[in-house]
């Protein structure tokens, strides 16, 4: 009667999917739970992220995809909040220089936008809400995982994902592009959020 519990990863985005469970993988003692991904359910849903708050779209994402998939789902939301942009582009992160979610686009209109902005008004920070929902689609834990840090005036790097070349780790004077995985696994706002949450998910699926 002792079948592994199962956390599905509620994220079509395979830089998000592989930090998480690369971090989990980590973290869960003993393997106690097995970990899969959207890609693994035929089945999974697109879920609209209509929310207008990083809570309210993981919300979503892990209530709607949980309900639909009767699977425990853990979802994130998260982007970057330039202070020089009074926190844009926040939630819309992703599609910040438009709906085709170009990467390269978004990060060549940070830098448009920030052409001539000095150094010590270049502060930003990244944001991650975490949202564990249950088969039933309740919301069961949630956390929020922040890093600051400040954007670079060229991209630097190749490393990670989005606007990772552009963000500059204050602790290194390095960008997430240009350092390895292991900083990002430590320091990043997704890091955060996932260790905040883990002790009530690992209580929730995995009981001794
Ligand atoms: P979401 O899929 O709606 O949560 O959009 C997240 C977007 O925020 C991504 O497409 C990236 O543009 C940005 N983002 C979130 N986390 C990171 C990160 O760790 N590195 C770089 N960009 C990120």
């Amino acid at each position: 009667m002792s079948s592994t519990p199962r956390l599905v990863l509620g994220t079509n985005n395979p830089h998000k999917r592989s930090e998480l469970a690369e971090m989990l993988a980590g973290s869960i003692p003993g393997g106690g739970i097995e970990v899969a991904t959207l890609a693994d359910f035929a089945n999974a849903i697109e879920v609209e992220e209509t929310g207008t708050t990083f809570a309210e779209n993981s919300r979503l994402k892990a209530v709607e995809q949980a309900k639909h998939l009767g699977e425990w789902v853990l979802a994130d939301d998260s982007g970057i909040a330039i202070d020089a942009l009074k926190g844009r582009p926040g939630v819309d992160s992703a599609h910040f220089a438009g709906p085709q979610r170009d990467n390269d686009a978004n990060n060549q209109l940070v830098l448009d936008e920030l052409a001539g902005v000095p150094r010590q008004r270049r502060g930003a920070k990244y944001v991650c809400h975490v949202v564990l929902a249950d088969p039933a689609g309740e919301v069961q834990a949630e956390a929020v995982g922040t890093c600051r840090g400040e954007i670079a005036t060229e991209l630097r790097g190749s490393g990670g994902f989005g606007y990772d070349p552009l963000f500059i780790v204050r602790e290194y004077h390095r960008t997430f592009g240009e350092l390895g995985p292991a900083v990002k696994q430590t320091l990043s706002h997704r890091s955060r959020a996932l260790r905040t949450i883990l002790p009530d998910l690992v209580r929730l699926l995995a009981p001794r």
